[in-house]
């Protein structure tokens, strides 16, 4: 039995009573039935767009899918995707139907979609209809290809991604005939464009079961991500590194909160490792320079991918500064909050936290960050001076001592790393007596 919210039975009803067979179908389908909450709903319909549009005339309509048959009906209760029950012409670009054929059965509309699971439509009065076994897969936690797998892929091999993200998401295995067929037909992924491979990477990342996922399925999101290949079956050769430097990734990303730019700069962090590695004469692996190596990397990746470039920002700054200190004095955390700001220094603790953890060797580097942790609460508390704005003095003061140009600049940022470094009070009277002495070159 399915909650159907009272939005969704509403358009259900409307469209019935004008004669359109019409279901709720897919993902809200799927989540009701396993006892999660759907983010959204989705209709099918054997309205044709034309007979939709006559059926809510009076509704706010957005017709921006309506070529292949969506309209999305804004209600109180949130939008709704309403699509005419149908079949899709050939795939000659490997991403697009060619065209879609509008059909009158609901079992057709639903054999066009990509995994069993996603294939079941459901109406108040007659129930669930699931031609392709979609309830037992639900129920086996098994993602399974509706019809041929290695066909469906290759018609649409965005489905590839999908299916490694609904793994991460529900923690469902893939069938075996499925998964091999996946794996046949990742070379197709450069079909797909770079914003959705971004979105169904950040969904896999980003997953309940995504350590799991990306241990798993390693070699499909390589193809997605070629930067990163070299990264499985790196070995560290390390006595601190237990694991290779794919595996050590996965797990630190593992021990992240599921933000999207976390997630990425956990799996980017040691992307350089590969093209650092040198082994010494005891066989022990180093690999000096690699956060300048993983940084562009970063960069690279985020460029490809086409990520906003805020979100891009914060994961390479994330990647660059991941294997530097924090601090262990309140000296040197007041030094890198005025370098990074209190965002990316909770970030940065994060990341520290969740790479220290994924190599399960040094525990003790916990307790060294929880220490930091302790002393940025400190400094915060403090109110301290972390920028040039907030110091007593401005530079019409250094002007009135006789500055001008470059040299106003540079006093204040003379005076602010002294503050910051406890040598000095953020007072007027302190910081002038220091300025006056600077000049004097006393100091
Ligand atoms: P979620 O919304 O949680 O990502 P979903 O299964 O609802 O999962 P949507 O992208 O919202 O995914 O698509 C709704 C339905 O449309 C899916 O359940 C599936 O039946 C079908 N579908 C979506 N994308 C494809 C595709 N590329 N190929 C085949 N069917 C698809
Ligand atoms: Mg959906």
């Amino acid at each position: 039995m399915i909650d159907l919210p009272a939005h969704a039975a509403r358009a259900i009803a409307r469209l019935e009573d004008a004669g359109y067979e019409t279901w709720a179908v897919g993902g809200c389908v799927r989540d009701s039935l396993r006892g999660a909450q759907p983010h959204d709903w989705d209709l099918c319909t054997a309205a044709r767009p034309a007979q939709m549009q006559a059926v809510f005339a009076d509704g706010r309509v957005l017709e921006t899918g309506l070529r292949h048959g969506t309209l999305t009906l804004l209600t109180d209760g949130g939008p709704l995707e309403i699509t005419s029950f149908r079949m899709d012409g050939g795939y000659t670009d490997g991403r697009h139907p060619d065209g879609v054929r509008f059909v009158t059965d609901v079992t057709a509309d639903l054999a066009r979609r990509d995994f069993t699971v996603g294939a079941m439509a459901w109406h108040p009065d007659r129930g669930l209809c699931d031609p392709f076994g979609g309830l037992d897969d639900l129920q086996d936690g098994v993602l399974r290809a509706v019809g041929d797998a290695d066909a469906r892929f290759t018609e649409d091999a965005l489905r590839i991604l999908r299916g490694v993200r609904f793994a991460s998401q529900l923690g469902f295995s893939v069938e075996p005939g499925t998964a091999a067929a996946m794996r046949r037909q990742a070379g197709r992924l450069a079909n797909v464009s770079a914003e959705r491979v971004r979105a169904e990477l950040t969904g896999l990342l980003c997953g309940r079961f995504a350590q799991r996922t990306l241990l798993d399925y390693a070699d499909i999101v390589t193809v997605a991500l070629p930067e990163l290949a070299p990264m499985v079956g790196c070995a560290q050769q390390h006595p601190y590194h237990r694991y290779d430097v794919w595996e050590h990734s996965v797990r630190a990303l593992g021990q992240i909160p599921a933000d999207p730019a976390l997630r990425w700069a956990m799996l980017l962090h040691d992307s350089g490792k590969p093209a650092c590695k040198t082994v010494d004469e005891n066989g022990v692996g180093h690999f000096y320079g690699h956060p300048g190596v993983s940084r562009a990397l970063a960069e690279q990746v985020t460029r490809r991918l086409r990520f906003a470039g805020e979100q891009a920002a914060r994961i390479v700054l994330l990647v660059e500064q991941h294997d530097r200190p924090l601090g262990d004095s309140d000296k040197l955390v007041r030094r890198r909050l005025a370098q990074v700001g209190e965002a990316r220094f909770r970030d940065l603790l994060a990341v520290k936290k969740a790479d220290a953890v994924g190599q399960e060797t040094h525990p003790e580097d916990i307790g060294l960050l929880l220490e930091t942790e302790r002393r940025l609460a400190v400094v915060l508390a403090q109110d301290a001076c972390l920028s040039l704005r907030q110091l007593a003095v401005d530079g019409n003061d250094m002007q009135a001592f006789g500055l001008s140009g470059p040299a106003v600049g540079e006093m204040l940022r003379a005076l602010l790393d002294a503050v910051l470094d406890g040598e000095l009070d953020n007072t007027r009277a302190a910081l002038l007596a220091h300025a006056r002495a600077r000049m004097e070159g006393a100091l």
